[in-house]
């Protein structure tokens, strides 16, 4: 009998996403996996956060509207006052370090509704973000299992945990570009010093990290957003070196039902405009730029990306996600005429339907930070990337895209700081073009990515059909829970 199905009540699971874009929309498709598997699933967050996945539940809840499949809601909690301004209820709404203070004060106040939920409605399990470790915890006294997510590839985690683990930057030289390698891991990872976390630099970080860690090490288990086929080895140190309980779902946004409003409730009003513009490109011609919700580029980065795009000679797609960036501070000369009528390249301001961008037939190429969200769509859309990391698992994700899948070529990013950090490497333009070249161009090199990307994308297709490995994995836990409700433990 399948999960949910006959006399028995549905399971119910609570889902607790952190509230960042990168986080909240992979964990509403999550919820949408599950609903789809006949769960109850209830997400708990704050009224701006609940914007940004208000269209994806909408979708979810027509799609089963009529065939019997219990809903996804979503409760609502105040966002604490902390003097943060109204509406400033996320990390990307975030632009000092003081609010980043106040943000950091205000997380541990949402243990208070997270205890209330669980305490009036025993959900069958709780799948809450990582960075609420102290859901661990939360969640045992309630006698509810916790399953940590935190939206990262196994390979990144897997980094990440060599990392806190050994700590092998503590015994290298003070040199930036030192290389640093990574012990115990499947295959040799090595980063320059400049590009992974400074824990003298930043020992609240490394501290709130190894807290993490420690919560994800007692908790049920791990879902992650990823598929067994894109990291084997990977999932197999995972359960066999770290002795952790681990379930891929993804990719999950093929799951999604709301590729265009997916993640926001502002979609950008040149949206439609691009879709139509890149319906008259060649297959393959375009290159789309974007670097997710987070990062804010300096006036001299954008100057060089845009001479980048100029000396291509590719037809651009470019997402510039903050309104505040005045072009006359970086658009260089001649610029602005590429885009005159569309004839090159458009500019996209505000919020890009990405997943219907990468999937059009005439994106050739992806230029990206490597948020994983970003790079799973790529994967599942079959396009090759331009690797551009910034900070957190970026890093890492890029060698698992460079290296280890060799489906896309990096730009020689170096520096690893936050977007409210100051940040001296500007890359060149020729620098930048020469990468889009290598992945869109006609040598080898492109050739062989491209073929390795579409031979990926099938794979994360085939994961989440039936009889996948991910569709397979959530069903596999869904029948863990329901056992374990059966067998009296929940
Ligand atoms: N995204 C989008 N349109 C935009 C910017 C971002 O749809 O204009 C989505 C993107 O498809 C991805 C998420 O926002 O699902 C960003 O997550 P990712 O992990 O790539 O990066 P982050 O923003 O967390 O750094």
């Amino acid at each position: 009998m399948a999960v949910g199905e006959g006399e028995q009540q549905p399971l119910h699971i609570l889902l607790f996403p952190f509230i960042a874009h990168g986080h909240l929309i992979p964990m509403a498709d999550i919820a949408a996996v599950f609903a789809a598997r006949g769960v109850k699933c209830t997400i708990l967050t704050t009224p701006a956060n609940a914007a940004v996945i208000r269209s994806t539940v909408d979708r979810a809840n027509d799609a089963s509207r009529g065939t019997g499949a219990p809903e996804i809601s979503i409760a609502l909690f105040p966002f604490p006052d902390v003097g943060l301004p109204p509406g400033a209820e996320s990390i990307p709404s975030i632009s000092s370090m003081a609010e980043q203070y106040k943000m950091a004060e205000a997380l541990p106040l949402f243990r208070e509704p997270f205890d209330r939920f669980l305490a009036e409605h025993h959900p069958d399990a709780v799948v809450s973000d990582s960075f609420f470790h102290w859901c661990a915890d939360a969640a045992d006294d309630h006698g509810v299992p916790r399953l940590a997510f935190l939206g990262s590839s196994l390979f990144a985690r897997a980094c990440s945990d060599s990392m806190l683990r050994h700590n092998p930057a503590e015994a290298s030289p003070d040199d930036p570009d030192a290389i640093i390698s990574l012990p115990d891991l499947p295959h040799r990872v090595e980063l320059r010093r400049s590009q992974m976390m400074d824990p003298r630099k930043d020992a609240v970080t490394w501290s709130f990290l190894q807290h993490v860690k420690a919560a994800d090490e007692r908790s049920f288990g791990e879902l992650f957003n990823s598929f067994r086929e894109m990291e084997p080895d990977y999932v197999e140190h995972y359960h066999t070196n770290l002795g952790r309980r681990t379930w891929l779902l993804g990719p999950v946004a093929l799951a999604s039902k709301a590729m265009e409003e997916r993640g926001t409730s502002c979609l950008s009003p040149d949206s439609e405009r691009c879709l139509r513009w890149l319906d008259e490109k060649a297959a393959g011609s375009v290159v789309y730029i974007s670097f997710g919700t987070l990062a804010r580029l300096l006036a001299a980065e954008l100057r060089e990306i845009a001479r980048a795009l100029k000396l291509s000679g590719k037809n651009f797609l470019w997402v510039i996600t903050r309104e505040d960036t005045d072009a006359s501070e970086w658009m260089p000369e001649g610029f602005a005429e590429l885009m005159a009528w569309g004839e090159r390249g458009l500019i996209i301001r505000g919020w890009a339907p990405q997943v219907l961008v990468l999937n059009h037939p005439a994106v050739g190429g992806f230029v990206t930070h490597c948020g994983w969200n970003s790079v799973l769509e790529a994967v599942s859309a079959g396009v090759p990337m331009v690797t551009w990391p910034r900070y957190t698992d970026q890093f890492y994700n890029e060698k698992l895209i460079v290296e280890k899948l060799k489906i896309g070529v990096g730009v020689g990013a170096r520096e690893f700081a936050s977007f409210i950090e100051a940040r001296s490497q500007v890359i060149d333009g020729e620098v930048i073009a020469e990468a889009i070249e290598r992945v869109m161009g006609e040598g080898e090199e492109g050739e062989a990515v491209r073929e390795k990307v579409k031979e990926l994308r099938e794979k994360a297709r085939s994961a989440v059909q039936e009889g996948g490995s991910s569709y397979d994995d959530a069903g596999r836990l869904l029948d863990e829970l329901m056992a374990r409700r059966s067998s009296g433990t929940a």
